[in-house]
């Protein structure tokens, strides 16, 4: 796919070029830019008309169910992307993503990316099989409901002694003292 934007690539097509490792996200629904496209091919906002169409489809993906995966494809896939906007940025604003990405995370942030990206899956299928759920969720009410009602911690020593608690230590200590005297 190069030249002109034409909308979402078609995922029942192969881009032989597209980065493997980031795949296009999939839409349940049609997304602005297949309905509208022509809103999302303009090069730059080279006069009004360009401008109102441009903010048209940045205001479109704002609200596209799939823009978070549509950046990370459109920054993985530069040459299938230089021209119109893609989840809500031109040209210029992916190229400057770009070089943010490979300050942060190095020249192969795209590998990273899909890695993380990997991770987060795996840790989301993990929950969907092993819910946390009742038993989890039962303890920590429990605990809960039980932290208010707890004693305080016994800490003796922590404590200032009370003056009979001073005079039986006296009472102790002068019988030590005379059965001391007396042996
Ligand atoms: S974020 Fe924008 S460019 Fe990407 S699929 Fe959605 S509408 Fe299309």
């Amino acid at each position: 796919m190069t030249g002109k934007r034409t909308g979402i690539p078609n995922r029942h097509l192969t881009y032989p070029l597209a980065h493997p490792t980031v795949p296009f996200p999939h839409s349940d629904t049609p997304t602005a830019c297949q309905t509208a496209p022509q809103w999302f091919s303009h090069e730059q906002t080279s006069t009004r008309a360009a401008e109102k169409d441009i903010a048209k489809a940045k205001h479109a993906c704002a609200s596209c169910p799939i823009v978070q995966g549509c950046l990370k494809w459109a920054l993985a896939n530069p040459d299938m992307t230089h021209v119109g906007v893609w989840a809500a940025t031109t040209t210029r604003e992916r190229s400057a993503l770009r070089r943010r990405m490979i300050q942060r995370l190095g020249p192969d942030w795209v590998a990273v990316v899909a890695d993380r990206e990997r991770a987060r899956e795996q840790r989301r299928q993990a929950a969907r099989y092993h819910p946390p759920a009742t038993r989890q969720g039962a303890l920590a009410r429990l605990e809960h409901e039980l932290i208010p009602t707890r004693p305080p911690a016994y800490e003796p020593w922590r404590e200032p002694i009370t003056p009979a608690r001073a005079a039986a230590n006296r009472r102790v200590l002068a019988q030590a003292l005379r059965k001391g005297a007396a042996a």
